[in-house]
């Protein structure tokens, strides 16, 4: 870590403190605007509850979803102030604005201990222009500014990287949460120096967006295992029949060097879950992955890989995973990916670090009822990937230096 940690900063000055905390509250909704998982929420409360208990007056910024730059109110945090009461124990109060008058009363009249969270930061115009006097405005005059939402830590915004900027002109400190502190822990440090055998496990729909995660990881790990709708571009590009699949035209070329570059680090599905169409009610085959006809669709990968691909995880001390291995939402072609999710926590049991990241692989380890045993979830979908692909993010890289 070469960053500043909340950890690290003197509690004592805590008290009565105005600590201005950037949370990532983007929740998912349902149809109907209800709340699907508080998982984000829960994950800030070793931060929320740390400034509390230290007596600190903790004023909390969050974004949902994608307003228009002004109110919606199928938007509002409002919501999640309950929910977050009821989660720490202890009285949250929520303002209906974010900066002006409101906003500025509510965060005066706050006593040692309180906590406020603030209304939707993206439904100002200044928060995703990183507005430097907006930034200023939401800085609320303190001296230390915790970022702990890795999740929009890939966002140069207002609220990620113009109010830490501020925070440091003013001759105070922006430091990590424990959230961001953990995850920047996993996925930079782990990953910088990982304990052999290394396997990384990368699946999902595409190959352009997991590309620079591919390279980047490549030269650390010793097996890299691909599956999923990623996986048909690679048998295409064998000349292999692929039927009705998924299949990135454009990347056949990117496959055949991904081939070349990983040698026999390299494994690919060895048979794979066919079917007419991918729908819940499907019949389904189970083919070698050079003996799919025309007219099929690969839906998921076949018993004999996922046996392989559990060998492999078997025997790794590392294992990063990013993309499910089929299609997971529908029963005929949950297998390959809850057979894969068993196996990594299976290693993750045995004391290994096993790392999850990204949006759909994430809710397909809690679906395969595994989640508690992985070692870390990571909270962040792009960040995540961006982290593991090596790049700088804006939110972390504008925080303090050791
Ligand atoms: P993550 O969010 O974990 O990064 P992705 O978004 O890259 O993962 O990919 C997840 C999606 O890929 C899932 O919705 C899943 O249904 C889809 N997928 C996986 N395998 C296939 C396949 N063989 N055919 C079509 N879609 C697939
Ligand atoms: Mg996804």
């Amino acid at each position: 870590m070469t960053k500043k940690t909340l950890g690290e900063y003197p509690r004592e000055t805590l008290t009565d403190q105005i600590v201005v905390v950037r949370v990532d509250y983007n929740v998912p909704l349902d149809p109907d605007g209800e709340v699907v998982d508080h998982t984000r929420l829960v994950r800030t409360l070793p931060t929320v509850q740390y400034l509390v208990e230290a007596g600190a007056r903790t004023v909390l910024l969050s974004h949902l979803g994608r307003p228009k730059a002004r109110p919606e109110p199928a938007l509002s945090l409002r919501p999640l102030a309950g929910k977050l009461e009821k989660l720490l124990g202890s009285a949250v109060c929520f303002c209906p604005a974010t900066t002006g008058p409101v906003a500025r009363e509510a965060v005066q009249g706050m006593k040692s201990g309180d906590v406020l969270l603030l209304e939707n930061t993206r439904f100002c115009p200044e928060e995703r222009r990183n507005d430097l006097a907006w930034a200023e405005e939401i800085r609320y005059g303190t001296k230390l500014f915790v970022n702990d939402a890795f999740g929009a830590a890939h966002r140069a915004h207002a609220s990620t990287k113009g109010i830490a900027d501020a925070v440091r002109v003013a001759g105070g400190e922006a430091v990590a949460g424990f959230l961001l502190e953990q995850e920047l822990r996993f996925l930079c440090d782990a990953i910088a120096d990982p304990e052999h055998p290394f396997v990384a496990v990368i699946g999902g729909a595409k190959i352009s967006s997991k590309i620079d995660v591919i390279e980047a990881l490549l030269p650390a790990v010793d097996r890299l295992i691909i599956g999923g709708a990623m996986a048909n571009t690679f048998f295409k590009a064998r000349g292999w029949v692929v039927g009705d699949s998924l299949v990135e035209e454009d990347r056949i070329e990117t496959a055949h060097s991904l081939v070349e570059l990983a040698g026999d680090k390299l494994r690919l599905p060895v048979d794979v879950v066919v079917a007419p169409q991918i729908t819940s009610e499907a019949s389904t085959r189970v083919a070698a992955s050079d003996e799919v006809r025309e007219g099929e669709r690969i839906g998921d990968i076949g018993p004999r890989s996922v046996q392989s691909f559990a060998d492999e995880l078997d025997r790794a001390r590392t294992v990063v995973w990013s993309g499910p291995m089929g299609v997971f939402e529908l029963a005929p072609f949950q297998s390959g990916t809850f057979g894969v999710a068993r196996a990594a926590a299976s290693t993750a049991d045995r004391g290994a670090t096993v790392i999850v990241g990204g949006g759909d692989s994430v809710a397909a380890v809690v679906a395969a009822g595994v989640v508690d045993r992985i070692t870390h979830i990571s909270t962040g979908g792009s960040a995540s990937l961006e982290l593991l692909a090596g790049k700088t993010l804006p939110g972390v890289a504008a925080l303090s230096d050791r």
